[in-house]
């Protein structure tokens, strides 16, 4: 595979007004959108640190991926992000090479991305996202 940079690191929090508050006024960052992802059914703070964003999930329904994650789990790292080309070949290849990819085909992700998820179990733990600027 091929991966380009890290796009994001997506952290699950409580309450997102709060943790806003934490990353910008102990950690200097500001928040530059906010945005919810009914699909996902989180809403979203991102921040920019250099090339890299911090993407802070809230969910919107305790049944979601993020109120289930924070239920099991806590608050924390849920998963990283890599920016790549061509997303739908590098799931072929990833595929190929034995990994259970959560999305077969790419979906429509925060900030317009292209993105899908490959599965934590085959990835030593960490839920990985692949996305795809499309523009
Ligand atoms: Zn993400």
């Amino acid at each position: 595979m091929e991966l380009n940079f890290i796009e994001h690191i997506g952290i699950a929090v409580k309450d997102l007004a709060s943790a806003i508050g934490y990353y910008e006024n102990v950690l200097g960052l500001k928040c530059y959108k906010i945005e919810e992802v009914k699909d996902q059914k989180v809403k979203t703070a991102f921040f920019k640190v250099g090339e890299t964003k911090i993407e802070l999930l809230e969910t919107t329904d305790p049944s979601g991926p993020i109120g289930k994650f924070i239920e099991k789990r806590g608050e924390g790292i849920h998963h990283i992000a890599f920016a790549v080309d061509d997303l739908q070949a590098q799931l072929k290849e990833a595929s190929q090479k034995g990994v259970e990819l959560i999305d077969k085909q790419p979906r429509k992700g925060a900030e317009g991305l292209n993105i899908a998820f490959l599965h934590p179990k085959s990835t030593h733990g960490t839920l990985t996202e692949l996305c795809e600027h499309v523009d």
